[in-house]
């Protein structure tokens, strides 16, 4: 059984994930995920953060691992040569499928991500019994296939440990791969998103893949309990941008594939956010009506849903730094 707290913090982290499911479950001919490319990689899209496949001679990189449900699926469409995952923070919607990597693959993480995947292994479970639901409707074999493989692994959900999704190697601030030829670099720039997040850095291929250190043109989900810090998340975002050229390929944690454009639209967002909530702050508004104000000047943005719990966070942020 969960406690009030955690279930609390189950329905909110759920209101979230089920904002960022695609309402129309969009499927190519033989793949479950819908698969864009990127700068001669590959992003998955749907059930979780985008994860991307990079390949080299003899070796291919996965980052991300989506929820629960759809690791085996994942690993699947990702291809034989995996020779790599990195999760770049310890979300449930980027860890999920880790069990099904574990076994025979060395996973990477930043090393605060391992305590965080350890306590969140009723995260996994509810996603798990959530797909059951969420795969009610979707059609054709590959839909078959996902469905059978979420119900397999419900199945045997006693079985399935916490260790089952920690990372193998971990690392602190820099960490270099060589996938099957290609130079890959993975960043830690200090509290963002989260305290773990990571980046994955390909020069050769101009290609940066962001975790939720963007979420692209949608309200972000900020997690003060899992570390994160928008003071910290705007910093991060100077270092990604430092990262960048015009043509630089940005893959975010969630959204469409984008450019350094994209990241300077995350800073904006902030920006804009902060100013109209300290704004409401000085006022005298609540948390509750900070959460539920809108500010017309960040546009039309997706994951309404969110958007209150980005709002109370950042006006947690502000009434925790006034009471310093
Ligand atoms: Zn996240």
């Amino acid at each position: 059984m969960f406690t009030r707290r955690e279930a609390l913090r189950l329905a909110v982290v759920s209101a979230a994930g089920a904002a960022l499911v695609p309402s129309v479950m969009a499927q190519q001919d033989d793949t479950f995920f819908t698969w864009k490319p990127a700068a001669g990689a590959k992003v998955a899209f749907g059930y979780g953060g985008n994860a991307l496949v990079l390949a080299g001679k003899d070796a291919a990189l996965l980052v991300d691992c989506k929820n629960a449900p759809f690791g085996d699926c994942l690993r699947r469409e990702a291809g034989p040569a995996l020779k790599h995952v990195v999760n770049t923070h310890h979300h449930a919607d980027h860890t999920g499928g880790n069990h099904a990597f574990t076994k025979d693959i060395k996973l990477i993480a930043q090393i605060n991500a391992t305590p965080r995947i350890l306590g969140q292994m009723n995260r996994y479970v509810s996603q798990l019994k959530e797909a059951i639901t969420q795969l009610a409707d979707a059609k054709g074999p590959a839909a078959d296939q996902v469905r059978a493989e979420a119900r397999a692994v419900y199945a045997r959900v006693e079985h399935l440990k916490a260790t089952d999704f920690v990372p193998a190697i971990t690392f602190d601030t820099d960490e270099k791969l060589d996938v099957g030829g290609i130079e890959v670099n993975l960043h830690h720039y200090g509290p963002g998103h989260t305290d773990n997040d990571l980046v994955v850095h390909v020069p050769s291929k101009n290609l940066l893949h962001t975790g939720d250190l963007l979420f692209h043109q949608r309200h972000p989900y900020i997690d003060l309990d899992g570390g994160a810090s928008t003071e910290g998340w705007v910093k991060n975002l100077a270092k990604l941008i430092a990262l960048c050229d015009a043509k630089t390929v940005v893959v975010p944690g969630h959204g469409e594939i984008t450019n350094v454009e994209g990241l300077k639209g995350q800073v904006r967002y902030f920006e804009v956010a902060k100013a109209a909530i300290e704004k409401a702050y000085k006022a005298g508004k609540s948390r509750k009506e900070v959460a539920e104000m809108s500010i017309p000047e960040l546009g039309t943005l997706e994951g309404d849903g969110i958007r209150p719990i980005a709002f109370g966070a950042m006006y947690d942020e502000l009434k925790h730094a006034n009471a310093k």
